[in-house]
């Protein structure tokens, strides 16, 4: 793999790259041609801004010769400033059509990067939530931001770098042997001379950048480990300030070291250019002297000076090929890397002949339910039952036991591995995904808030919320008296994920964003971290009118949650392993009455926290 943010070496291949090295097909090349297709005019424009660039780059090395021989070998003062302002004007004219080029080149991978990106976002927020799960964020992340931007490099420099130099050398090859063919072949012969030593400097400068690489690598790492707020405490917490200082120190001194062996690298590699670039011109100065003195005097001083000038333009054009294909195989493996998750097919789709019914009660049915995340581990065997429009079910069961997952099959954030699960009578793979989540409010354990103000958390439920509609979702889910208090109100900052707000704060602001929805199934994933009681009396406070008057599961951890349900489904081992209410079954002697004598009759104590399974388990 190339080292990441698309920062291209010079002409050296890693080892893992030489051996993941992307077979180019003709599917592959056509697939990234696609993306150039819709800039086909452009293209044409920059193509032909090329070619005018590099052969007036060049002219005024063929002009030079003219000057010499014309204007002052000849003495005529007419021909000198005749060629000098001819020169002078080409010069001009070729910078202007480079800019012309660059902003059209710039232009096009601008867009191409703009179709890629968005097309790239789109699919993946088709992405099922196994994905977000199985992969790295930062890989995520790395293939949206720096792999593409690596694309926009391609188009702008190995593209246009493989079009310009070829043009660049066959434009110069052909006024060489134009002007003197003797003398060209004494280039050509000079040209590997200055080629061979930048390349072996240019080596070592590489192997030292991959190396500071890895050490910036390690420093973002540091950074990004301790400087998180999760990081940040966790390090003030257990008193590692100075462990991590030092820890810090010593990479950061080490990139010191490299940072400065890279610069002498640097300069060696000018010295070396310098020198050998010097050398070229007077071999053919030497060998060019030699022939026009001993054997052909036509040859003449002009001839030589633009040998020696189309040499100098020749150079550049010459290590930049050598070099393109490292950058070729580079670009390859990018737009390869880039399809592999193009091609990545969406786990949970649309039907194609979806039905989106006018409107929902929230009823829910699992008929023999089988779900595993792996195959090798099945979670939920065999599980039934039936939710009635305007019931209420509470599942109760051990941690892990399940209970999670299986309302995570309803809005389809994972599909049955077998049996089936009914919102309304029907297969939810069978409805509109839009319609399906739309009628389903989750408030889930981990509540998340977008970093942003109260306000944009709930208006991102419903955008035309009226100010009293927001107000009054926040009365209903208790938190009204807290944001009143607040300076700012509605519009105070919760902080990065919400973390400027207490647990029990976010979870009754993830209410009144549920309320807003209004959705006709309400699915609530009780928080099993310890609130204190009051928080978690106005937590119950606000779910409990929302149990009376719509269809809704309760993943329950406290014995009043639990007694405000219809019937009880006690989960274990992701099978159902008893079903009831609260009074048929305490009494019955199996799980539920275990967990009962263990967890929620303390739980029902005045002004003792919530109990949670995990602790308690025996
Ligand atoms: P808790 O009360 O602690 O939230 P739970 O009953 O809700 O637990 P689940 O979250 O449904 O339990 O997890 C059931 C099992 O599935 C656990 O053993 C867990 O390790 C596993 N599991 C959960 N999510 C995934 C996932 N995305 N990939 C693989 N396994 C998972």
């Amino acid at each position: 793999m190339p080292p990441p943010g698309g920062r291209l070496g010079p002409g050296y291949l890693t080892d893992e790259e030489l051996k993941n090295k992307p077979k180019v097909t003709s599917a592959l090349l056509k697939r990234i041609f696609s993306y150039l297709k819709p800039y086909t005019k452009q293209l044409c424009f920059v193509l032909a801004a090329i070619l005018c660039s590099a052969v007036m780059t060049l002219l005024p090395s063929v002009l030079t010769g003219r000057i010499i021989d014309e204007g002052l070998i000849a003495k005529n003062m007419r021909a000198l400033v005749l060629y000098i302002v001819l020169s002078f004007g080409v010069t001009l004219l070729a910078n202007l059509i480079g800019i012309l080029e660059s902003y059209l080149n710039t232009w096009i991978a601008q867009h191409i990067t703009f179709d890629m990106r968005n097309s790239m976002y789109a699919h993946l927020q088709k992405m099922s939530q196994r994905f977000f799960t199985t992969n790295n964020q930062g890989d995520i992340i790395t293939r949206m931001t720096s792999d593409i931007s690596g694309v926009q490099q391609i188009i702008t420099n190995t593209l246009t770098s493989i079009i310009s130099n070829a043009i660049t050398l066959t434009v110069a090859l052909v006024l060489m042997f134009r002007e003197n063919w003797k003398l060209a072949l004494v280039g050509i012969a000079v040209v590997p001379l200055f080629v061979i030593p930048t390349r072996s400097a240019g080596k070592r400068r590489w192997s030292i950048t991959k190396e500071s690489q890895a050490c910036s690598d390690e420093i973002n790492g540091i950074l990004n480990e301790t400087l998180s707020v999760s990081g940040q405490l966790l390090v003030k917490l257990f008193g590692m300030e100075q462990r991590e200082y030092d820890r810090y120190e010593a990479v950061n001194r080490k990139m010191i070291g490299l940072n400065i062996k890279e610069s002498m690298a640097g300069r060696w590699f000018r010295m070396a250019l310098g020198t050998f670039t010097n050398i070229g011109p007077m071999l053919i100065y030497l060998v060019g002297g030699i022939i026009m003195m001993r054997f052909d005097d036509t040859v003449t001083v002009g001839q030589i000076s633009v040998l020696v000038a189309l040499l100098g333009k020749m150079y550049m054009p010459v290590n930049q090929l050598l070099n393109i294909q490292v950058d070729w195989i580079r670009s390859m493996a990018m737009f390869t890397r880039i399809f592999d998750y193009f091609d990545m097919k969406p786990e949970i789709e649309n039907a194609p002949d979806a039905v989106t019914p006018e409107s929902a009660d929230g009823e829910v049915e699992f008929r023999n339910v089988r779900f595993y995340y792996d195959p090798e581990r099945e979670i939920l065997h065999d599980v039934s039952f039936k939710l009635k429009k305007g019931d209420c079910i509470a599942i109760v069961g051990p941690s892990g036991s399940g209970k999670s997952t299986l309302i995570n099959l309803i809005p389809r954030l994972y599909d049955v591995i077998d049996g089936s699960v009914l919102f309304d009578g029907r297969d939810v793979r069978s409805l509109d995904l839009a319609f399906l989540r739309e009628n389903i409010g989750i408030v889930s354990q981990e509540t998340y808030l977008f970093n942003g103000t109260i306000r944009d958390n709930l208006l991102y439920a419903k955008p035309d919320a009226t100010e009293d509609e927001l107000i009054e979702a926040c009365k209903q889910a208790n938190i009204y008296e807290f944001i009143e208090k607040q300076e700012t109100g509605l519009d105070t900052v919760v902080g990065n994920r919400g973390l400027k707000l207490s647990g029990g704060e976010k979870q009754r602001i993830s209410i009144a964003r549920i309320l807003l929805k209004d959705p006709a199934l309400m699915i609530f994933d009780e928080a099993t971290s310890a609130l204190d009681s009051i928080s978690e009396q106005k937590i119950q406070d606000a779910i409990e009118p929302l149990i009376e008057s719509r269809t809704s599961i309760l993943i329950a951890h406290r014995l009043s949650t639990i007694l405000a349900a219809d019937e009880i489904l006690v989960i274990k081992d992701g099978e159902i392993a008893e079903r009831g209410t609260h009074q048929q079954l305490v009494g019955a002697g199996g799980v539920y009455t275990q967990l009962y004598e263990t967890q929620f009759s303390k739980a029902a104590e005045p002004a003792k926290p919530d109990f949670d399974y995990s602790e308690g388990e025996s």
